[in-house]
């Protein structure tokens, strides 16, 4: 197993988003959780980075108990996640943004770099010297990916990649996401486009209210009348 949530409880002053997840991924699976508005998929993903402090339960990342771990230390210890929005630093050049993301790698040996990551995003490669906030929201988060893959990761945690993009430029970042998957690299992705993010996993976990209330094969759960009817409607 690369990643093993046991209980886990967060949430922020007075509301509890995660109310006991249990969760797998094993090493080279591409895995989606899925969910409504406010399920707390963001929560569990920011848990997992160490961003959002678990409350209870336990995080193991490839055997190591990271439950409370400082975030630059789980991204050092090789678990990199492009947040919901992206967060590129806008005042600063693709080329900049992409060896920011470097830092996150440590001691640990590439396994990307940049040129990888210009091959798999070639409009990033037009654009070295152009400032980040200027390009467009596709290229926004492509230049997000590639800056994670900058910091060689084991395991990559994806955000709504699809959020704000047209249907042509998700399914381009899709196939990026494909290619990784099918390089070896595990791969756990927040959507809410769930036909989509079920369309691209071997597996995936519905997420409802802080619960995880279905889980199982991802092509199972696209036919499944309860998906169907409050997700892929
Ligand atoms: P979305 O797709 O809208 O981002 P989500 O499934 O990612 O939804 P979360 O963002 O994890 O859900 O939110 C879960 C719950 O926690 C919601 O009730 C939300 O309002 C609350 N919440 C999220 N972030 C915060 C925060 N920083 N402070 C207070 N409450 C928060």
């Amino acid at each position: 197993m690369m990643l093993e949530v046991k209980d886990l409880r967060a949430g922020y002053r007075g509301i509890e988003a995660l109310r006991g997840v249990n969760l797998q991924v094993a090493e080279g699976e591409m895995v989606a959780i899925i969910g409504a508005n406010g399920a707390g998929k963001s929560t569990l993903l920011n848990c997992l980075s160490g961003v959002v402090r678990a409350m209870s339960g336990s995080i193991v990342f490839d055997g190591s108990d990271i439950t409370q771990r400082a975030p630059h230390l789980v991204s050092r210890s090789g678990l990199l996640h492009v947040p919901e929005g992206r967060q590129i630093l806008s005042d600063m050049s693709v080329h900049e943004n992409l060896l920011l993301g470097d830092l996150a790698r440590g001691p640990r040996q590439a396994r990307y770099n940049l040129e990888r990551v210009l091959e798999l995003f070639p409009i990033l490669r037009e654009r070295t010297g152009q400032l980040a906030g200027t390009l467009s929201g596709g290229q926004q988060q492509m230049l997000a990916i590639g800056r994670a893959l900058m910091g060689s990761p084991r395991v990559l945690l994806l955000d709504e990649p699809s959020l704000g993009l047209s249907p042509l430029i998700t399914q381009q970042v899709f196939a990026v996401l494909t290619k990784l998957h099918a390089d070896g690299l595990t791969i756990v992705l927040v959507e809410q486009n769930a036909r989509r993010a079920l369309a691209s996993t071997q597996r995936a976990y519905v997420l409802d209210r802080g619960h995880i209330v279905l889980e199982g094969d991802s092509a199972k759960l696209a036919s499944d009348p309860q998906v169907i009817a409050h997700y892929l409607g």
